[in-house]
């Protein structure tokens, strides 16, 4: 068994090196200088990520902390928020509204499609009272992307509403400048495409959303108000997890060397070239190209194998570990994370698992076609 595998699910990612060391770094007191400079070298790059020039935070949660967190400032009891539900990661967000005493106007959707501006415009026309529109901007469990998320944030605009963005699996490795698109509230997370490890949320907040969030009867733990006044001090409310402040200043500084726009052609290129490869084997993408994601590549399993096998075969013998579908989708599906540092290298290393696996497993098809296939978008 190979002690470092290629961790190629949606998240957590490959952390490179660097980013790990950070983490041996000598504890700091949250409350000293050491770490106000960490703090200030975090918000400056986590503003240029999210191409914002309003609030940056990082709270010791996981995505889905983030996520209530964003909920829990901006909804109160009673209060109407749109909410397109197209997969399992947007119907948890639809319920954390619920259990915030939200009323989430929901517009139902088909697995692996993703909701239009049009559908959105539609909803906030017909519906009265409503306070805010909350998407999923990358729908981790089907691959599939809102790539009319700057037109919803145009209605958002145009209607007074506030636009909440869950951009967990997305941001870093897909084009989202939060200010131009008029994101009010944007969450994300440290261990996909900032490829850093699990256990820190990523947030911006706009100046309209502070109106709305001084109004609001906020969480203890997860105060955005308490947040706000901390960062005067360069400090976070409460204890932070140090050692993934470390990991994150790095992790962050290895994005600005790169550039944002550079790292974004990346994820594409290797996207195109995972998709090229699927279709090249046979086996076909769950959305349409479309919408199709560059940071998340969903795919149906072939009849006659188990998914279980595929993966144990991926992670036994190639050391390439990938996920099965998400909920519902959990056998028929197979999900890879095109996030991080992902590369050619990763890229081909992870078809190459693929088509052994499937052929291993008395999948028909002509091995070596996939390879083939990826390879032309790398050296065309
Ligand atoms: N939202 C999206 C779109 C996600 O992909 C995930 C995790 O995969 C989450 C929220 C939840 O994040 P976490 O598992 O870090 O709580």
């Amino acid at each position: 068994m190979k002690e470092r595998k290629l961790i190629m699910v949606p998240g957590p990612t490959n952390v490179p090196d660097r980013v790990t060391r950070a983490m041996l770094k000598p504890m700091v007191s949250h409350r000293s200088p050491e770490f106000r400079s960490l703090y200030e070298s975090i918000t400056g790059n986590l503003r240029y990520l999210f191409q914002t020039e309003g609030d940056v935070f990082v709270s010791t949660a996981s995505g889905t902390g983030g996520v209530e967190c964003a909920v829990g400032n901006i909804v109160n009891p009673g209060d109407k928020i749109i909410i397109p539900v197209f997969g399992l990661f947007s119907e948890r967000m639809k319920e954390a509204i619920a259990r915030r005493g939200g009323v989430p106007v929901e517009l139902s959707l088909r697995w692996g499609t993703a909701p239009t501006a049009d559908q959105i415009g539609d909803l906030a026309e017909k519906e009265r009272d409503v306070k805010a529109i909350a998407v999923v901007y990358n729908e981790t469990s089907t691959g599939a992307t809102v790539r009319e998320l700057p037109e919803i944030g145009e209605i958002a605009r145009e209607n007074n509403l506030l636009l909440i963005v869950d951009a967990v699996s997305i941001l870093g490795g897909d084009k989202l400048p939060v200010d131009e698109w008029g994101v009010d509230v944007c969450v994300s997370a440290s261990q996909k495409c900032v490829a850093c490890p699990p256990g820190l949320a990523l947030l911006s907040v706009s100046e309209k959303a502070w109106e709305v969030i001084e109004e609001t009867d906020r969480p203890f733990y997860f105060d955005m108000l308490k947040m706000r006044s901390f960062r005067e001090k360069k400090e976070t409310p409460f204890t932070p997890a140090v050692p993934l402040f470390f990991a994150l200043e790095e992790a962050l500084k290895m994005i600005r060397e790169e550039g944002l726009e550079t790292r974004f052609r990346r994820h594409k290129m290797c996207s195109d070239a995972f998709y090229d490869a699927i279709e090249a084997m046979g086996l076909e993408a769950l959305p349409d190209e479309k919408i199709r994601s560059q940071t998340v590549i969903a795919f149906g399993k072939p009849q006659g194998v188990s998914n279980a096998e595929v993966r144990k075969i991926m992670s036994a013998d190639y050391g390439v570990v990938i996920a099965g579908g998400a909920g519902r989708l959990r056998e028929a599906m197979f999900r890879i994370g095109c996030m991080g540092i992902v590369s050619e290298t990763e890229t081909l290393l992870t078809i190459n698992a693929l088509e052994n696996a499937l052929a291993d497993l008395g999948y028909q098809f002509e091995r070596g076609v996939g390879l083939e296939a990826a390879r032309g978008r790398f050296h065309s």
